[in-house]
Order: C-alpha cells, then sequence, then structure tokens
C-alpha cells in the first residue's frame, strides 16, 4: 500500500505529492495516513511540507508510539526519522502554478450547492488512495493528497483522519476515499462503508450505499475504493471523474477504469 501511493504521490497527474494543488499562499501542504487492519494501528500526518512522500512519513509514525502528528513536527520527526525531504518547489507543477494564479484568491470550494471543485476548475486531480489484502486475510488502506485548491493554511481534510478518509478493519473490510473533505468528515464516510460490509453486503454495494448516504445527508458527493475481507473489490464515485485499477490473484494484469 505505501509503495502504491508513492507511486501516485511522484506521479505529477494526482492530488498528492508532486502536482498538488496550492493552497491560499501558493505552497503545497501535504496530508497522509495508513491504518493496519490486524490491530486497527494507524499512522497520520498532516499539514506537512517538503517531505517528498508522505505517505512513507505516515507508516514511520504508525510505527513509532504515536498516531497522528501535525506541520512542523512532522517534518521534524520525518527529519529524526531519515524521511526523504526535498525542495517545496519540486511538488509545484505549471498547471498547478498556473491554475493558481488564474484563481488566486478566489473561494474554490465546494460546499456551494453540493457543487464539486473539479467542475469549477476545468482539468481533474484526484486524491490517491489504495487497498490491500495479504494471503492471511490482512487489510491494509492509505490515503495521500494535497486537499483542497486554494484552501487555507493549516487547512486539514478527511483524507488522513480516520475513519473518514480511510479505514481498515481485517475483521469486516478497508476503504479509502475522496472528495470534498468537509463533507465526507461530517458523516465519517470510510467507517461508515465498513460498518455496512457483511456476507450479505459486498464491497460494492457498500461503497454505493455510503456514497448515497453522503449525497442524501449533506449533499456531498465522492469517490470510494474498497476490500471487505471476502475479498470482494468495490469501487464507485459520485464525482465527474475517479481513476481506479486494481488486481487479484489470477489476473495477469490490473483492471482499470478511467
Ligand atoms: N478529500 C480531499 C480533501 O478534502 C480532497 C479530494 O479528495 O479531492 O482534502
Amino acid at each position: 500500500v505505501e509503495k502504491a501511493i508513492c507511486v501516485l504521490e511522484d506521479d505529477a497527474a494526482f492530488d498528492a505529492g508532486r502536482g498538488s494543488f496550492l493552497n491560499a499562499e501558493g505552497r503545497v501542504q501535504l496530508d497522509a495516513a495508513i491504518m493496519n487492519g490486524a490491530d486497527l494501528n494507524t499512522g497520520a500526518v498532516a499539514a506537512v511540507e517538503r517531505v517528498r512522500n508522505p505517505i512513507t512519513l505516515a507508516r514511520r509514525v504508525l510505527e513509532s508510539d504515536w498516531a497522528y502528528i501535525v506541520g512542523e513536527g512532522a517534518l521534524e520527526f520525518a527529519r529524526q526519522n531519515g524521511i526523504e525531504e526535498c525542495n517545496p518547489w519540486w511538488f509545484v507543477t505549471q498547471e498547478e502554478m498556473e491554475r493558481w494564479s488564474r484563481h488566486r484568491g478566489e473561494v474554490l470550494y465546494y460546499l456551494r450547492d453540493g457543487a464539486f471543485y473539479r467542475d469549477v476548475l476545468g482539468s481533474p486531480s484526484d486524491t490517491v488512495g489504495a487497498v490491500a489484502m495479504d494471503s492471511g486475510g490482512n487489510i491494509v488502506a492509505g490515503t495521500s493528497t494535497g486537499g483542497a485548491p486554494n484552501k487555507p493554511v493549516g487547512r486539514v481534510g478527511d483524507s488522513s483522519l480516520v475513519g473518514c478518509g480511510i479505514y481498515a478493519d481485517s475483521t469486516r473490510g478497508g476503504g479509502s476515499a475522496t472528495g470534498p473533505g468537509e463533507l465526507i468528515i461530517r458523516v465519517v464516510l470510510t467507517k461508515h462503508m465498513v460498518d455496512l460490509l457483511s456476507e450479505e453486503v459486498g464491497a460494492q454495494q457498500a461503497v454505493e450505499a455510503a456514497l448515497r448516504h453522503l449525497k442524501e445527508r449533506v449533499g456531498g458527493c465522492g469517490g470510494l475504493i474498497a476490500i471487505d475481507r471476502w475479498g470482494r473489490i468495490g469501487r464507485a464515485h459520485t464525482t465527474n471523474l475517479m481513476s481506479s485499477a486494481y488486481i487479484t490473484e489470477g489476473l495477469s494484469e490490473p483492471v482499470v477504469e478511467v
């Protein structure tokens, strides 16, 4: 999960790591979390700058005595643990610089009629996540994001909050979410989805039901990927776009949906 997310963080196409949306001050601040469904251990970081792969930092937090470290403290923790740091400009792409210059000072907010910023902004960019089950049935989930465009300095969305943008419990299943954090937080979306899972209600039904709940209860849209403890896969989105892929035993190539 960590390795898959590192690849996506380094890929400028996504709103995570390099290529993230810039905040109101034109800086990149990153949030990430990882959760081990075997013992419900979690590691999360938020509003961190300069750390090339925030998911690796989140994993290091998971392996420590702590669960969640933010801002300057997260950078300090990264330094103490030898996690790769880079020049803040490494994260800033031409496309995001132009987007920021074009919309500078505007509130690109998605609470307005539930309309998502991607509708307003044109070219899409997305939070990234991964969920995996190993041969022993253990489920791990991770999520990483650059958050919302023009967000205030220090704003943290759902992605790194356990239960909201991520959850994994190997006795039920795990998932990762994308979409407007301010709305996802209100319904604790990913935990809600995991709680729906049962032998009768598989991952696909659960992600669809959870997104319906997000819409009906708070008028939000979003996307979810999931695996349940029976190994069934779910993915759905009520946003315009969400690319996803999965691979299972027996498949020679991943199944991709763009
Ligand atoms: N969930 C992210 C956040 O609110 C944004 C996104 O997924 O597009 O920070």
